[in-house]
């Protein structure tokens, strides 16, 4: 990759400062350094600084082409990078890791702990072969994202973003979200062969990696390259079974109610998002402007040091206004170590479901800058999803009592109501959704065939997953479109990832229900979690937070029966 074109693309972003050409050539440098557990503070202060360039650079990169999926410059360079400079980067990599385990009398400080483990994990599966693997699942990925960043709806002579379509499936015109699901499966359907393709490819490539690294499947390598060593891939399995008998079950008797409310027979899938009692769709703000100041003064209002935090995101480091050619359904953070920055990503068009994405991901960024407020090298960031999605998601519960007007917030009292309704009945959709999605994940990677179950078996277990966790809508008429709904973001980007969320709102439910004992005590208990970055085990991340680390039934059980109080059905 040019410097050239690395300066183009990142105008103003301090990545443009960052000479990445030179990154090998540093990196073959700390490679040869000499090292004494004497000069190892020294050593890992310039090693951190190297890596401090690269995760700078690559979050630049990440957010340039997200930004504008057709922008074919700002893809190359992401590519070229990823493709050209990574792959030499993760064999110095490699090296280095073997270097830093192998100083003669150097004990790590136990806030290092994690991350020495993380590192003998990485070196114990590096393998070289990997490599051009690893670019080609990335390239993969890019494709995905360009497929459905291209995705438009058509509806009424209107050409909408997915989110845009989506938002109107809340609308009380029952004819009208018809026609908006139509016209949203219809734009889906046309990607399904694409989509098909695509992830035949990534699952021998994910395949394939895993036999290179001598390991049974791909699921034991995602289980070590996340770092998982609180769950195993059976406690996964009993998660989905206390799912279905748990969740689905009270589920389904709220969406007979629903469908008794909203005076039809069986509740058809466009049904599902809106008001029973047929009011407008919740509108807490117009621009994204007005989104941005809100949450500036909510999070101010729930804590002084949070809502500090969040002011870094403000002046050019979220993306929030809806494009075409940004990623649909595609919302994240992203931390920016050289800038010291947090930066979102998302595509606002003004719904309840933006207010809490936003939420969402200013607890990734709190969770980025209170860990780096405590410790000073990349090593201390969290690598565990179970913990990174317990700062977002119990962000989710913690500003609840901030929504309204009055608190700083969108809302009156009764739209606040409704707001908080529709976060208890979203955090108990994902326990089912995201059981669904591990599930199909462990079917395919587990698959007995060495390429892995072939797409009309992949459908055909959707389907069963469908049936196992029904919760009562009738999908008749779209029974093609039900078998491809394992086509989901999470299942081509981050494999194996989805449960994590499952696992987090079990968390991020404790954290709301102590918030409701004692706020201040939970506010201080979940920024000491965080603060506490990657230095500890989730288990005990968890239990700073003040809440359990367990997904058995009766856990379960006693969760589902608060939101479903909470949600006032
Ligand atoms: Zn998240």
């Amino acid at each position: 990759m040019s410097q050239n074109s690395g300066n183009d693309v990142m105008g103003e972003f301090a990545v443009a400062a960052i000479d990445a050409e030179a990154l090998v050539p540093r990196m073959e440098m700390l490679v040869a350094e000499s090292v004494t557990a004497a000069n190892m503070p020294a050593f890992l202060k310039r090693v951190d600084d190297f890596y401090v360039d690269v995760y700078e650079l690559l979050a630049g990169l990440t957010r340039v082409k997200d930004e504008d999926t057709s922008d074919k410059d700002a893809r190359d360079a992401y590519l070229d990078f990823v493709g050209l400079v990574m792959p030499d980067m993760a064999r110095l990599g490699d090296e280095l890791n073997r270097k830093l385990l192998g100083v003669a009398g150097y004990e790590p400080p136990p806030d290092l702990a994690m991350a020495w483990s993380a590192l003998r994990d990485d070196v114990e599966l590096f393998r070289t072969e990997n490599l051009p693997l690893a670019a080609e699942a990335e390239a993969l990925e890019q494709r995905y994202r360009v497929l459905a960043g291209g995705l438009v709806v058509e509806l009424d002579d209107e050409v909408l973003t997915w989110g845009q379509a989506q938002a109107k499936l809340e609308v009380p015109d029952r004819a009208l979200r018809e026609r908006a699901y139509r016209a949203m499966v219809m734009a889906r359907t046309e990607l399904f062969t694409g989509l098909d393709e695509l992830f035949s490819r990534l699952m021998g490539v994910r395949n394939e990696m895993a036999r290179n690294a001598d390991l049974p499947n791909y699921r034991a390598m995602a289980w070590l390259t996340m770092r998982r060593r609180d769950y195993t891939p059976e406690d996964a399995l009993r998660l989905h079974d206390a799912v279905e008998h748990e969740v689905v079950p009270r589920l389904r008797e709220l969406i007979a109610r629903r469908a008794k409310r909203l005076g039809v027979d069986r509740l058809r899938p466009w049904d599902l998002f809106c008001d029973v009692r047929g009011r407008e769709p919740l509108k807490p703000f117009e621009t994204v402007e007005e989104l941005e100041e809100g949450l500036s003064r909510m999070f101010a209002a729930l804590d002084p040091e949070l809502g500090a935090a969040y002011e870094l995101l403000r002046n050019g480091w979220m993306d929030l206004e809806p494009r075409p050619n940004k990623v649909p359904e595609l919302g994240y953070q992203n931390y920016f170590p050289r800038s010291r920055r947090p930066y979102v990503y998302w595509s606002a068009v003004g719904t309840d479901d933006d207010l809490l994405t936003l939420r969402h991901e200013a607890g990734h960024a709190f969770h980025a800058v209170l860990t780096q407020n405590s410790w000073p090298y990349l090593w201390h960031l969290s690598r565990s999803g179970v913990m990174n999605e317990l700062a977002s998601q119990a962000m989710e519960f913690l500003t609840l009592p901030y929504l309204t007007r009055e608190k700083g917030g969108f809302y009156n009292e009764e739209d606040a109501r409704r707001s908080q309704s529709e976060l208890m009945l979203r955090a108990l959709g994902v326990l089912v959704r995201t059981s669904m999605v591990d599930a199909i994940e462990h079917f395919v990677y587990t698959h007995p065939s060495e390429n892995g179950p072939s797409i009309a078996e992949i459908d055909a277990e959707w389907l069963r997953l469908t049936e196992r966790f029904d919760l009562g809508v009738d999908y008749a008429g779209f029974e093609g479109w039900l078998a491809k709904g394992w086509q989901a973001i999470h299942v081509y980007l981050f494999p194996f990832y989805s449960i994590e969320y499952a696992i987090a709102y079990l968390g991020a439910l404790q954290v709301w229900d102590n918030a409701r004992d004692d706020a201040p005590q939970a506010s201080a208990a979940y920024k000491a979690a965080l603060s506490l970055g990657g230095t500890k085990p989730p288990t005990e991340l968890y239990a700073t937070a003040g809440v359990s680390f367990k997904f058995d039934e009766a856990t379960i059980a006693h969760l589902v029966a608060l939101a479903l109080q909470a949600y006032g059905d």
